[in-house]
């Protein structure tokens, strides 16, 4: 996976988007954790996504900061990841995922090796217009 793009995207396409098109085959629609916020790639991440014309993918945090989910973890005690505590803001796969320094982008420490626009692992295809972005 680190020698090229194409090597992580498939061992991505294996280990995470083949098991999920499975797990949701008989699913009407999906929720997920996307937040604009969080990267380029998802400042347009709608609350409601219609673009899979054969499954609606809800994505309520789509508005949160970074500053309300934290808000949101102390005000009703979740719990959460405790590698959040130790400079790992994003975190995925262990091959895949680093702690990230002071004044690095959230996003740093996924897929560090590669270029900004290429980190995404495919699970979250672009909206299409059909996609409702009010909130
Ligand atoms: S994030 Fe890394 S280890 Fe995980 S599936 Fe993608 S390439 Fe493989």
């Amino acid at each position: 996976m680190y020698k090229s793009i194409a090597l992580r995207k498939a061992c991505c396409a294996i280990r995470k988007m083949e098991p999920l098109s499975r797990a949701l085959a008989d699913k009407d629609a999906w929720i997920t954790g996307l937040r604009r916020e969080q990267s380029g790639a998802r400042a347009e991440v709608p609350l409601i996504d219609h673009s899979d014309l054969t499954k609606v993918k809800l994505n309520p945090l789509a508005n949160w900061t970074w500053g309300d989910v934290w808000f949101y973890i102390s005000e009703n005690k979740v719990d959460y990841n405790p590698l959040h505590d130790q400079f790992y803001p994003s975190i995925g796969c262990a091959p895949c995922t680093r702690a990230i320094s002071l004044g690095e982008d959230f996003r740093a420490g996924r897929w560090w090796w590669e270029d900004e626009t290429a980190k995404e692992c495919g699970l979250h295809v672009k909206a299409s217009p059909l996609s409702t972005t009010e909130s």
